[in-house]
């Protein structure tokens, strides 16, 4: 339980959530939320609690990478402390902003909630303050693809102020960010770099990295990948790593850990729906499944998985409703021969999200069922080696006692299977934001 201590008047409770700002060229939404709070908290502010980054559904049509938007809540006791406090945001937001690129949009919200006795009852991941109303779209917003227009109408509804910058597509996720439900959530701390060094290789030293993981996974997880670190982004922006983790503590002592030969400019823990299974619906059946949806799905394995051009692996899951291809893509690397040793029949919980080609890219699997798989071989002969054919139609010869069989038919037998019956997951590095690792429970 978070506690905030005031005095006996009145609080205004004022949420502010904002999203694209950040282009493919360079800057993030998280930076920019970071140096408006170290702004906010220089010119004397109170933040309360973490901010929050919130991930979105992960194939909305005009995310930049990975579709995060940012809200935090601060409370204040004027209006002239309201007006303050949005200057600093509004000006930091247009000045870093990446304006001149036409796919940045940004949109930011403010939802005021007034209080009388401020008396804070937040606890991480619960807000009385956000009605269920909010909550649902939120929800929406990161399982489906939702339109400005029910973004602006809610804000509308709500009594929250919209400012858009250009076109201002970025309300949608600002409005979701304030919204998101937190009751299951992780952490991540993000370093950011100086200006100076931002499309310039990262100096992280991997080695501090793999014994960071060593000291603190399973508290912190996907910070490493087959021995590989996986904190630092491949993008030119502000960036230097993020580190993840089950609680704040646990990522601020991992960072003690990790060395670096480049100054950090600054670095915040955000609090965050990543790693949650937050984008997946439980699908009826899979005919019901809709293209840009992510589903938790049960099906039959129809034919063997082939592997086709690319390094992909794709296999059709089948029920009663209908079928669907399942792709396990290359880059998820080791999956790839899990998913290899399906067969037909094999019963499975697929988890995964429908794209472009109405593919279901697979985040994981459970293999509920095996089915019985078998081989038809050459027969035994009684002295105990296989037998050769003896030519087309003339039956079997042992090639050690020379026996011979007239009957033509193989035997049937039960081949082993490699898999077993449990979760198989995609590696850190091809795990999508909202997926949970499975060392996550
Ligand atoms: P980064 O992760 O680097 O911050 P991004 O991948 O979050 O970038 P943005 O630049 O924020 O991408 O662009 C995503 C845009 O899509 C935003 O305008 C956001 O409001 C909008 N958006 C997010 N989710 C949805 C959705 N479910 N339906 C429609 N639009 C969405």
């Amino acid at each position: 339980m978070n506690k905030v201590s005031m005095d006996n008047s009145n609080y205004i409770n004022v949420y502010v959530g904002m999203d694209d700002t950040d282009s493919a060229k360079g800057m993030c939404t998280t930076y920019i939320c970071s140096v408006i709070l170290d702004r906010l908290k220089d010119c004397g502010f109170k933040v309360d609690s973490l901010p929050r980054l919130i991930r979105l559904n992960p194939f909305a049509p005009h995310k930049t990478r990975g579709n995060g938007a940012v809200s935090f809540k601060m409370v204040l006791k004027s209006e002239t402390e309201i007006e303050e406090v949005k200057n600093i945001i509004l000006n930091q937001v247009e000045e870093l902003s990446v304006m001149e690129d036409p796919k940045t949009n940004p949109g930011l919200i403010f939802y005021q909630v007034h209080q009388e006795n401020y008396e804070s009852d937040y606890e991480e991941g619960y807000d009385k303050n956000i009605t269920p109303e909010l909550q649902d779209y939120a929800l929406k917003t990161i399982r489906t693809i939702v339109k400005q227009e029910e973004a602006e109408a809610l804000a509308d509804k709500i009594g929250a102020e919209v400012y858009r910058f250009k076109k201002g597509r970025g309300i949608i996720g600002a409005l979701a960010a304030i919204g998101c439900p937190l009751e299951d959530a992780t952490y991540e701390l993000l370093a950011y770099r100086e200006p100076a060094n931002y499309g310039t290789k990262r100096r992280v030293d991997a080695e501090s990295v793999r014994e960071m993981n060593h000291q603190t996974y399973p508290d912190t997880f996907d910070n490493v990948d087959d021995g590989y670190m996986a904190i630092t982004p491949h993008t030119p922006c502000p960036v230097l790593y993020g580190i993840r983790g089950e609680t704040p503590e646990a990522v601020l002592e991992a960072q003690k850990l990790v060395n670096v030969s480049e100054p950090i400019e600054r670095s915040r823990v955000f609090i965050t729906n990543q790693h949650t299974d937050m984008h997946l619906q439980i699908a009826d059946n899979i005919s019901n499944m809709k293209q840009f949806q992510c589903y938790i799905v049960k099906g039959t394995v129809k034919e063997f998985p082939i592997n086709i051009e690319g390094g992909h692996v794709i296999f059709t899951l089948t029920d009663a409703s209908g079928e669907v291809e399942c792709a396990a893509y290359e880059p998820t690397k080791d999956f790839r021969d899990v998913v290899r040793q399906l067969a037909p029949g094999d019963q499975l919980m697929v988890y995964g999200g429908i794209g472009n080609q109405g593919t279901l890219n697979v985040e994981k699997i459970e293999v509920v069922n095996l089915a019985p798989l078998y081989e038809h071989v050459n027969p035994l002969c009684e002295c105990g080696k296989r037998m050769k054919s003896a030519g087309a139609g003339k039956g079997y010869k042992c090639p050690r006692c020379g026996n011979k069989i007239r009957d033509d038919s193989k035997e049937k037998i039960e081949v082993e299977r490699k898999i077993k019956p449990g979760f198989y997951e995609v590696p850190p590095s091809a795990r999508r934001h909202l997926s949970k690792p499975l060392v996550r429970g």
